[in-house]
């Protein structure tokens, strides 16, 4: 058996960065921007007021001076001509300051009279204008990568950039492998149970960003995970769950293997999720994850999910690990690195007394894996301990 850090580590020599596509801006969310991009306009274009009020000279803002309003500048229509002395214009947040004025007095210090104006007796500081190019300039560069975030679409929006180099969705065929399993809705026979991991596993890759393909159940015969497997085709990762064991029934291995699977460990000493393996398919990477619902499931957290940001270009690291203290004491761990379902809560983590590795009921209600090394000693109340978040 080897750690989860070699596991996870072989995971990344089986990936490499998949292509690069171009997608509409409004597309983009949560891609992964594959190459740097450069602002084709800078932001504002023209020095903008910043707030409702009247543009004029700052030289001559003094308290009670007077001015004639010469016209108005507001978003979208500019005033065209200058600002001379003793004149100002009545401008609006977002309109162009005109030209010869450098300060806006806010409408709030203005009395007007017709088309005069006089200001008030305690002005601010102003001058309520900001910058051409004050949030950045044409040219500027966002980095990739980077997985896009509502804010970056907006920022590359006011870029001006309505296309977009992202990581083209890795796809994920993702097979169920069991004579037990039915699909939910259909009509289970006495022996059977409705299989649950393939569409967590589903939800689980597309929230990373990748195109699941749902493949039909694989049955516990090597002539159906044959014709399953051949349905992978064409895939970039292939995701099966069950059979990995090593029972008579546990045949995923063998008929991987009879396909070409160049396999590169089997078993690694985590719980839940021992009997795991990994190997290279012909272009694809293939994990065979455990049948058990929570087993599959946090091998999809620790390995797939870091397999598939490695896929989007994001580079080959471990799911985050955060910190945080123990709401109560915890036993003394075993020889496996175990992933303990837990809650956060306002007293810190709280670890589920029930570990079972088919509870998905106790999975649904976690929000964090509790990290425990092998060997790992009694934990009490307070004490500081490494999760991942769910
Ligand atoms: P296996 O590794 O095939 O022996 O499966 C271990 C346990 O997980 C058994 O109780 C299976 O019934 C269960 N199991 C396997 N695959 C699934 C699945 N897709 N959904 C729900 N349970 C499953
Ligand atoms: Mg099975």
């Amino acid at each position: 058996m080897i750690s989860v850090e070699e596991a996870l580590s072989h995971v990344f020599d089986l990936v490499a960065p998949v292509g690069i596509e171009t997608v509409p801006l409004a597309e983009a969310a949560g891609r992964v921007l594959a190459e740097p991009v450069q602002a084709k306009r800078s932001q504002p274009p023209f020095a903008a007021s910043a707030m409702d009020g009247y543009a004029l000279k700052g030289a001559e803002a003094e308290p009670h001076a007077m001015f004639k309003v010469i016209g108005t500048a507001a978003a979208g229509h500019g005033f065209g001509g200058r600002v001379g002395p003793g004149q100002a214009v009545r401008i609006f947040t977002g309109a162009p300051v005109p030209e010869g004025a450098d300060r806006v007095i806010i409408q709030e210090d203005v009395t007007a009279r017709g088309d005069m104006i006089t200001l008030g007796h305690d002005l601010d500081a102003g001058p309520h204008i900001r910058p051409a190019g004050n949030d950045f300039a044409s040219g500027a560069t966002v980095e990739a990568p980077r997985r896009l975030s509502p804010a970056d679409l907006s920022l590359l929006a006011a870029m001006n950039l309505p296309e977009i180099p992202v990581r083209r969705r890795p796809v994920v065929a993702i097979i169920a492998t069991g004579d037990e399993l039915v699909t939910p809705g259909e009509n289970p026979g006495p022996d059977q149970i409705i299989a649950s991991n393939n569409f967590g596993l589903k939800a689980l890759v597309e929230a990373e960003g990748a195109e699941a393909r749902l493949l039909p159940i694989a049955r516990d015969t090597r002539a159906s995970l044959e014709t399953v497997f051949g349905l992978a085709e064409g895939a970039d990762l292939i995701l099966t769950s069950g059979g990995a064991s090593v029972g008579d029934h546990d045949l995923v291995g063998a008929v991987a293997a009879g396909l070409g699977m160049e396999q590169s460990f089997y078993k690694v000493a985590m719980r839940p999720g021992k009997p795991l393996m990994a190997g290279r398919m012909g272009a694809a990477a293939m994990i065979g994850l455990p049948g058990n619902p929570v087993s599959s499931l946090v091998c999809g957290h620790v390995f797939v999910r870091p397999a598939l940001r490695a896929m989007l270009g994001l580079g080959a690291a471990p799911a985050p690990r955060h910190s945080g203290i123990l709401a109560a004491p915890i036993g003394a761990n075993g020889p496996r690195e175990h992933y303990m379902r837990a809650r956060i809560t306002p007293d810190g983590l709280s670890v589920f007394d029930r570990q079972d590795s088919a509870l998905l009921s106790v999975l649904a209600e976690a929000d964090a894996l509790v990290v425990r090394p092998p060997h790992d000693g009694p934990r009490a109340a307070g004490e500081r301990v490494a999760y991942l978040s769910l």
